[in-house]
């Protein structure tokens, strides 16, 4: 059967990009429908105007702290929209970046919402497409709870195209999405209260570090209100609102974000009507290689909900077309993947956790330094670092590495080659430091 497409990838986010990249460059005629914006939830609201957030709020501090070190900064102020303009025209850039690379490959983008009709069969807009490979590469989107009142609060969806900044925020959640904006938030003068429905903050994270970014947020002035679940949302004749909490408790803000964690655009899809089961969430199902059960039909990146990180999408789509259409079969490895919450101070992590570690291996030792970077010293900033190695007591390798402070996340960047490449302990007591740097602490713990 002839088909009008070898592959057609319905999303065009980092996972879909790359795969359809890849696959055209194996000789393929690929299509690639997008009903928002070419470049996806990282690009276009997620990681990449976060991370310019995150940059731009880190101001507030070196500003205050560059006083320590002799400079009088006079009519230090803050424009907000100064600030979301630049980062939504660079966010345009990179829109119209994606789209190149598209077009440089011969990928046909369609800028309209795609479903399933039938095996092989895809209808976009007023378009019935048949192809011989299908990719759902449609993310995943932020979660709203089902409470009376949820619409009145916003997204990360919306919270890069405020009007204007609130005086006090609510956001509600204790993972990435809710310690990186309370950090962006806090920074910038907002009055941020974190409302986490249990006790815990960034679970799953190194306790050490998840304690001690309670410990530094708490001084900066960040509010948390542990064990509190929203029941209901009042939104006021004056427009502040009310969230109402099953401790009984009322809490007035002036903007809510809902960080609860992000839900797979799965539905809607026709993914049902071709005899897929969906997971709880709406996760698609795939194999270790990101195929589903019917022979055509793939999926990869937040839509599978395996790891919803950007580079994992990537490389899923990569490896899909690989095998698809280059002959070359591999699978992601989805162990031992760095990650970091962009907060201030940052988080970085790789391996395991010394709980995990613990569970996994039985005997481990953990290497912890905790120190106060010469930065914050002479800026009288009483911000220290905590950096924890954890180390297989049987072969001494390292497993796990787990880091808070300035920069961290660029450090562990290199750190994770050490882990994934099984180096031992001996292996870094060997090398020498690097003096004076907040990384030699990484190979000075005896
Ligand atoms: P998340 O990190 O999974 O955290 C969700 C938070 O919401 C948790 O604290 C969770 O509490 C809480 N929660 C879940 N359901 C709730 C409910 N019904 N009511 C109240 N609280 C609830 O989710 P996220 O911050 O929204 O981010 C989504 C995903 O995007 C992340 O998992 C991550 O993979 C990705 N992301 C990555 C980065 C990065 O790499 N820097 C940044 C942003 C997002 P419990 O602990 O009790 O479950």
């Amino acid at each position: 059967m002839d088909f009008d497409f070898d592959y057609f990838v319905i999303g065009a986010g980092s996972g879909g990009v790359r795969s359809s990249r890849i696959a055209a460059g194996h000789g393929a005629k690929v299509g690639i429908a997008e009903e928002h914006r070419v470049g996806g939830t990282c690009v276009i609201r997620g990681c990449v105007p976060k991370k310019l957030l995150v940059i731009g709020a880190h101001f507030a501090e070196d500003l205050d702290d560059a006083r320590r070190y002799g400079w009088t900064i006079e009519g230090k102020s803050f424009d907000w929209p100064t600030l979301r303009d630049n980062v939504l025209a660079d966010v345009d850039r990179l829109n119209m970046a994606y789209q190149s690379t598209l077009d440089t490959h011969k990928v046909e983008t369609f800028l309209a919402r795609a479903t399933l009709t039938g095996p092989n069969r895809v209808q976009v807009g007023d378009r019935d497409i048949t192809a011989r490979h299908v990719l759902v590469a449609t993310g995943a989107r932020p979660m709203v709870p089902d409470v009376p009142g949820a619409e009145h609060g916003i997204t990360s969806n919306e919270i890069f195209h405020l009007d204007a900044l609130p005086k006090r925020a609510i956001i509600c959640g204790a993972g990435y999405i809710a310690n990186e904006f309370a950090g962006i938030l806090h920074e910038l003068g907002v009055e941020v209260t974190l409302v986490v429905r249990s006790d815990t903050l960034l679970r799953g994270w190194d306790r050490a570090l998840a304690d001690r970014l309670l410990a530094i947020s708490t001084e900066k002035g960040i509010q948390f209100r542990f064990n509190t679940v929203p029941t209901r949302i009042e939104k006021r004749a004056d427009g502040t609102l009310a969230m109402h909490c099953a401790n009984g408790k009322v809490l007035e803000t002036d903007l809510l974000l809902w960080a609860i964690g992000r839900v797979p655009n799965s539905e809607g899809l026709g993914l049902e009507a071709l005899g897929l089961e969906l997971g709880a969430n709406g996760a698609i199902p795939v194999d270790a290689a990101s195929h589903t059960k019917l022979p055509w039909l793939h999926a990869v990146g937040d839509v599978t909900d395996r790891l919803q990180l950007t580079p994992i999408a990537i490389r899923e789509g990569h490896a899909l077309a690989d095998g698809l259409f280059g002959g070359k079969d591999w699978v992601v490895d989805h162990a031992c993947v760095p990650s970091a919450v962009f907060s201030h101070p940052p988080l970085a992590s790789v391996g395991m956790t010394e709980s995990e570690a613990r569970q996994k291996l039985g005997n481990v030792k953990v290497f912890t330094s905790d120190f106060r970077p010469m930065k914050n010293v002479l800026a009288g900033r009483n911000e220290r670092s905590l950096y924890r190695l954890v180390v297989d007591a049987a072969t001494d390798r390292l497993v796990g590495a787990h880091m808070l402070g300035p920069d961290a996340p660029e450090i562990l960047q290199a750190l994770a080659v050490a882990v994934k490449a099984g180096l031992t302990k001996r292996q870094l007591d060997e090398t020498v430091a690097l003096h004076p740097t907040m990384a030699e602490e990484l190979v000075l713990m005896r």
